[in-house]
């Protein structure tokens, strides 16, 4: 960390959350999570869709929300707005805690908060004309006389780019741009401060999507709204949004300044997505991240870094540091197979399988580590470990060989989440220590690495040796 990074740190009196703290902050999101209720096959187990997140939205400014599909950018964006229940934190918004209201206070407060969706054609009733679409929130919300309401949505219709003769059309009698506008002037009917774009242009042809990014952003300045930016596209991301929040698996990895993470990413994850985007310039040298396997189910998330079965930056063994990246590569496949494997047994379907007498799903013991391991060089001390750990799997099941390969092989990454602090886990307040305050803007990254006490090497330093 810089100097700057530390002398910003010692003047902190609360744990930051991606913000520097003398901007006027309008969200403040603490712990969050939000999880679906399991059912049939998985019995109780929920899907943790936001696992525990805390940043800060300002007033004014737009957030970008990025992540793999699944990561739980929607789920996170709906819960901010209360179209989903929280299960635990908190969703300040200007102070007020407002997973607690309900009722008339719940209503009133909605006004405040809206979501424009990505899919323009499935949000709009077709049966309804453009001016009762847009009117709707202000019938439900009783807002002055009829006449009062028809004028105001003209007025939106105009200030979306739209025509005040379009309140009497139907949604079919418009392109996809359009309905997106439709979209855009029914939110900002009860004249909101907040507004969820959900991938509000991804549905788009490419030549209107300028167009309705454009009108995002004068909507922005004409009303001064404050817009959580949910997008996969990270050249939309770059262009509209101050900052940015990167997800994996229901948790915040790395958030801050747009134009600082995308040129100096400081998680491995960020590397990982950055990495990704194809080079404008072909001749450019970037390297790619390959990352192998997918993400783990948001139902079993990993126990220590949520990104730890993935990370090609994942901190090793000291007496491990050199082993050849292939190899390690394996090893962490091997994890991810037993780990399947302990699930699928798990599972009812497999269980009748067997009761048929038909073919389980996976090979044997044996068959897998052949496949893994039989074409690479492994070293005597690395063999015997693979021997013990293939007779405990079909000894004594999965989770015996999978807490030896743990031991073996396994770190802090494994450990605990990074961005609840360890042995603040259990507890309703974790407090990310501070080290993960990565740059004096505020920019945060969870990722063991930054422990300066620990002396590992930094992320981006170890990527630029494995890659
Ligand atoms: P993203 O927007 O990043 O694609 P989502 O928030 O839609 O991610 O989903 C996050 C996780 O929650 C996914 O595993 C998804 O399958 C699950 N999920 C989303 N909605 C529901 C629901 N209503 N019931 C159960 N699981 C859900």
């Amino acid at each position: 960390m810089s100097q700057n990074a530390m002398e910003a740190n010692a003047t902190e009196t609360e744990p930051q959350v991606g913000s520097s703290q003398d901007d006027d902050v309008m969200v403040e999101v603490r712990d969050l999570r939000t999880y679906y209720e399991g059912e049939g096959l998985f019995g109780g187990t929920p899907v943790k869709a936001v696992d525990g997140v805390s940043f800060d939205i300002k007033r004014g400014e737009t957030l970008g929300l990025v992540g793999e599909s699944g990561c739980g950018k929607s789920t996170l964006g709906r819960t901010l707005i209360q179209l989903e229940s929280a299960t635990g934190g908190e969703i300040r918004f200007d102070g007020t805690d407002i997973t607690t209201l309900s009722g008339a206070d719940l209503k009133k407060w909605r006004r405040n908060a809206q979501m424009v969706f990505q899919d323009p054609d499935s949000s709009l009733n077709d049966r309804m004309t453009i001016g009762e679409i847009v009117r709707e929130p202000l019938d439900v919300h009783d807002w002055k006389t009829p006449r009062e309401r028809r004028q105001h949505v003209k007025e939106l219709l105009d200030t979306v780019g739209l025509q005040r003769e379009h309140y009497y059309r139907y949604p079919h009698q418009f392109s996809g741009g359009q309905r997106q506008r439709i979209g855009i002037a029914r939110t900002l009917t009860l004249e909101p401060e907040f507004i969820v774009l959900d991938e509000p242009v991804s549905a788009l042809d490419v030549s209107v999507q300028a167009e309705v990014i454009n009108l995002l952003e004068d909507l922005q300045e004409e009303f001064g709204l404050t817009y959580l930016f949910i997008a996969h596209d990270l050249s939309v991301v770059r262009h509209i949004c101050d900052r940015v929040a990167v997800m994996y698996l229901g948790n915040i990895m790395e958030i801050g300044p747009t134009e600082e993470l995308f040129a100096n990413p400081a998680n491995p994850y960020t590397h990982s997505l950055l990495s990704a985007i194809p080079e404008p310039d072909p001749s450019a040298h970037k390297d790619r991240i390959t990352l192998h396997g997918t993400p783990p189910s948001p139902r079993f998330p990993p126990d220590g870094c949520p990104f730890s079965t993935r990370c090609p930056a994942r901190i090793r063994p000291p007496e491990y540091e050199n082993l050849d990246n292939d190899l390690w590569v394996q090893l962490d496949t091997l994890r991810e197979v037993l780990r399947e494997r302990d699930r699928a047994e798990k599972s009812v379907t497999d269980r009748i399988r067997e009761l048929l007498g038909k073919e389980p799903r996976f090979g044997t013991i044996e068959e897998i580590y052949g496949e893994l391991f039989d074409e690479h060089d492994v070293p005597a001390d690395v063999q015997e470990i693979l021997d013990e750990t293939a007779d405990l799997a079909r000894d004594e099941g999965e989770i015996a060989a999978l807490d030896r390969l743990g031991e073996e092989f396994g770190s802090v990454c494994e450990g605990y989440d990074p961005d609840t602090g360890g042995e603040n886990e259990d507890t309703d307040d974790p407090v990310a220590p501070e080290y993960y305050t990565v740059s004096p803007t505020g920019r945060r990254s969870f990722c063991h690495r930054h422990d300066p006490s620990a002396e590992y090497a930094e992320p981006d330093q170890v990527l630029d040796e494995r890659h």
